[in-house]
C-alpha cells in the first residue's frame, strides 16, 4: 500500500479550484496565532492516525499533497516525516512533497531533503501575472523557487503548468515551458484547465478549441524536449515517472490521512474494496472522527480499474486485473477495444490508448461503461 498525507491549507483561494482546502489568509485576518494553532493542531492529528496504522508497515511510496503541504512549514513537515519513519519497516523508494512558490524556503527544502523526501512538486501552472490574477493565483511565481528547488534537490523535482488559462496564449505558454526546462526538472505535469459549466469563471477561459490546440502545442514542446507523455497529463524524462500516482493508475491499494482523504484497501481474492473516507472538516480530522465507509463490489472496482488504467499510456495492469477479476479486459470491453483499435486510437498489441486517443479520453471511457453497464 501507499500512503498518502492530505494538507488541505492554501495561502489563498484560486478560482477554478475543487480541492478541499482551507485558505489561510482568512483565518490569518484573525490573528497569526490562529495560524499557527490550526497547523500545529492538524500536524498532531496526521502524527496520531500515523501512529495507529499496523506495526512494521512497508510502504513504498508515500505522497503529501494538497492543498499546499509546504505552508505547513519546515518543523512541522520534518516532525511528521520523522513519525512516518518511526512506524516504516522500510525506507520508501519514493517521497513527494507538493509546494507552491510562495511557500517554498532554504529551511522547508533543507527539511525535505534531510528527511527522505525524493521529489519536490511545484505548482507554478504559469509565470505569466495577468493570467495568475486572473485566476487568483497567490503571490509571484518568479524563478527564485525553481533556482532553491534546483539547489537543494538537483533535476529530482517536477513542476505543474497549466493550459487554457485567461489571457495566455501560445507565446506565453511556450516562454514558460522554455523557462521550467531550462532547469531540468524531471518530471513536469501539463493540466487542462476546466471551469464548472456556466460559472464566472468559465466565460473568461478561451474557447474549448483554442483551449485544446494550446494543450497540444505545450504537449509537443515537451515531448520536444525530451519528456514522455505516461499519463494523460503527465510527462517525464525516461525513468522518472511517478511510482506513486503510477500505482493510483494501476489501482493497487492505499491508504489517506487527513481530511478529504480517502484509502482503498483492494481484496484480491474477491476483486472487491473497501474504502474509508474523512469528512472534509479539519476540526473533524483534528477530533479524531472515523471516517465514512463505503464497500466497493465487484462491477464498480472494475469500473474504477478501466476508469483510471487507460489514463495511463502503459494501460491497466492486464496480469493483475485477470488475477483480481478472474476475467481479461478484453473479456470485459471487447466491442469497445476493437473500435478503437479500429480507428487507430488503441494499440495494437495491449489494451491501452495510443498517444492520439489519450486525447479522446472522455469518449473512450464513455463507451466502455456502456459495454461494462450492458445486460
Ligand atoms: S493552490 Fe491548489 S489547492 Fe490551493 S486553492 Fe489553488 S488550486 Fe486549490
Amino acid at each position: 500500500m501507499s500512503l498518502y498525507f492530505h494538507i488541505p491549507f492554501c495561502a489563498g483561494s484560486c478560482a477554478y479550484c475543487d480541492f478541499y482546502s482551507i485558505d489561510l489568509s482568512d483565518l490569518s485576518a484573525r490573528s497569526k496565532t490562529a495560524v499557527n494553532t490550526t497547523l500545529d493542531r492538524y500536524g498532531e492529528a496526521l502524527e496520531r492516525d500515523l501512529a495507529r496504522l499496523p506495526e512494521n508497515l512497508v510502504i513504498p511510496t508515500v505522497y503529501l499533497g494538497g492543498g499546499t503541504p509546504s505552508v505547513l512549514g519546515a518543523p512541522r513537515i520534518g516532525r511528521l516525516l520523522s513519525a512516518l519513519r518511526g512506524v516504516l519497516r522500510n525506507r520508501p523508494a519514493e517521497i513527494t512533497v507538493e509546494a507552491n512558490p510562495e511557500s517554498v524556503t532554504e529551511p522547508f527544502l533543507r527539511v525535505c531533503r534531510e528527511t527522505g523526501v525524493t521529489r519536490v512538486s511545484l505548482g507554478i501552472q504559469t509565470f505569466h501575472e495577468p493570467s495568475r490574477k486572473a485566476v487568483g493565483r497567490t503571490g509571484s511565481a518568479d524563478n527564485n523557487a525553481l533556482s532553491l528547488v534546483r539547489e537543494y534537490f538537483g533535476g529530482a523535482f517536477s513542476v505543474d503548468l497549466m493550459t487554457g488559462l485567461p489571457l495566455q496564449d501560445e507565446r506565453v505558454l511556450l516562454r514558460d515551458i522554455e523557462q521550467i526546462v531550462s532547469r531540468g526538472p524531471e518530471h513536469i505535469s501539463l493540466y487542462a484547465l476546466t471551469a464548472e459549466h456556466g460559472s464566472p469563471l468559465e466565460k473568461r477561459l478561451p474557447d474549448p478549441d483554442a483551449a485544446d490546440a494550446l494543450w497540444i502545442r505545450g504537449r509537443d514542446a515537451l515531448r520536444d524536449n525530451g519528456y514522455e507523455q505516461y499519463e494523460v497529463s503527465n510527462f517525464s524524462l525516461p525513468g522518472k515517472q511517478s511510482a506513486h500516482n503510477i500505482r493510483y493508475w494501476r489501482m493497487e491499494s492505499w491508504i489517506g490521512l487527513g481530511a478529504a482523504a480517502s484509502s482503498t484497501l483492494i481484496d484480491e481474492e474477491t476483486g472487491s474494496a473497501a474504502r474509508f473516507t474523512f469528512a472534509p472538516d479539519i476540526d473533524a480530522f483534528i477530533r479524531g472522527e472515523p471516517p465514512d465507509f463505503e464497500a466497493l463490489d465487484r462491477n464498480t472496482l472494475i469500473k474504477e480499474t478501466v476508469l483510471m488504467g487507460f489514463r495511463y499510456r502503459a494501460g491497466p495492469d492486464a496480469a493483475r486485473f485477470h488475477r483480481r477479476f478472474g476475467v481479461r479486459i478484453e473479456d470485459i470491453i471487447p466491442r469497445t477495444l476493437a473500435a478503437w483499435r479500429e480507428k487507430g486510437l488503441l494499440e495494437p498489441e495491449k489494451p491501452a490508448l495510443t498517444e492520439a486517443g489519450l486525447l479522446f479520453l472522455n469518449r473512450f471511457l464513455r463507451d466502455a461503461f456502456t459495454e461494462i453497464d450492458r445486460p
